[in-house]
């Protein structure tokens, strides 16, 4: 059987990279010593990428640098980080990693509300750096009584839902569409969730149509009372209006496990006491990183085996 030529653009969890190597000839861009000379010897027999948001954007650019490429096969649920409108024109399927790691990032988000309301990481820098015996940790606001708003109920958002229903706080949405099936009250806007609620979760796409749906209106809305967690992209909110909300007071606090320029993180984020800041690990347990990797080998295989990938994302499901 002739081994398809397949690109991997940054590291992958180690066993997905052990099965591709086994079906497929494996390239691994980042250890070239000339990625560009690489691309410029082997780009015509290249058939699948396999690509993750460790790498920049797999765009146009370097679709017109693989004229045989039939398959983007992307580590993740968000895929902002493949150009997939562009794929589609050319023909190019692009695959995600949806489900496998909804109950994952749905326990992160609970432990980062929890550490942003009740300043848990701020408190363990208090024991450490030995200022208890002076006196006790300062009183925390708390999650009793909030009435939580989720920026969009997919996958991941319902899986969040479920787990704060055992936490019995007051649940309400924002999505494009009111969700016929689910009982918990729907805004039709960013802004009108805001303002039902005093905590937003973000959970919700990065595109163009995302970007900073979470602006300085939607932080007043929140009001002084408010907690906002974005476990989303870091394009989803307005930075700079974030910052301000934080410092002046707007909100109370936020948790954050995405940023817009990863890994750099604005300055006026590091400094602020109120922000719990997390370097974008939502689904990073070995556990979950291990299934995210089977599922983008097990789209490239099934591609190649039968012409079907397993999770084509929506714009080519062709
Ligand atoms: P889904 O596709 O299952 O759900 C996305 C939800 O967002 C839908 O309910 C959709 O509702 C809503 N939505 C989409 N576009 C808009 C819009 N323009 N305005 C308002 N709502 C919108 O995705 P998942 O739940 O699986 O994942 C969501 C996102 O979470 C991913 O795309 C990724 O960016 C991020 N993520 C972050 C992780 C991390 O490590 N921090 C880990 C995993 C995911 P509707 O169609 O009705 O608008």
């Amino acid at each position: 059987m002739t081994r398809p030529d397949i690109l991997m653009t940054a590291p992958m969890h180690p066993a997905a990279a052990a099965r591709l190597d086994q079906r497929f000839a494996l390239h691994r861009l980042w250890e070239q010593d000339d990625p560009e000379a690489f691309l410029r010897s082997h780009g015509a027999v290249i058939r699948g990428i396999a690509t993750s948001t460790l790498y920049g954007r797999v765009d146009d650019t370097l679709f017109a640098r693989l004229p045989a490429l039939e398959i983007v096969a992307s580590f993740g649920v968000g895929y902002d980080n493949v150009d997939a409108e562009v794929a589609a024109t050319r023909g190019i399927v692009v695959t995600n990693t949806p489900g496998v790691l909804d109950e994952e990032v749905a326990d992160f988000t609970i432990g980062l509300l929890l550490a942003t309301i009740r300043r848990l990481p701020q408190a363990e820098r208090f024991l450490r750096e030995g200022r208890w015996p002076h006196g006790p940790f300062p009183l925390s606001p708390t999650l009793r009584g909030r009435r939580v708003g989720i920026l969009g109920l997919g996958g991941i958002g319902k899986a969040i839902a479920r787990r704060l229903e055992g936490f019995d706080v007051a649940i309400a949405y924002h999505g494009r569409t009111r969700q016929e099936a689910v009982a918990y009250p729907w805004h039709p806007t960013p802004v009108a969730l805001a303002a039902a609620c005093d905590t937003l979760i973000a959970i919700l796409p990065g595109n163009a149509a995302t970007r900073h749906i979470v602006d300085a209106a939607v932080l007043k809305a929140l009001g002084p009372n408010g907690v906002f967690v974005n476990v989303a992209r870091g394009s989803v909110v307005d930075g700079e209006a974030l910052a301000s909300a934080l410092e002046d007071g707007t909100i109370l606090a936020a948790g954050l496990d995405v940023f817009e320029d990863e890994p750099n993180v604005p300055p006026a984020l590091l400094t602020s006491r109120n922000a719990v800041l997390l370097p974008h690990i939502g689904s990073a347990s070995e556990y979950t990183r291990a299934a995210m990797g089977a599922l983008v080998a097990d789209n490239l295989m099934a591609w190649f085996e039968n012409g079907h990938a397993l999770t084509p994302v929506a714009e080519t499901r062709f």
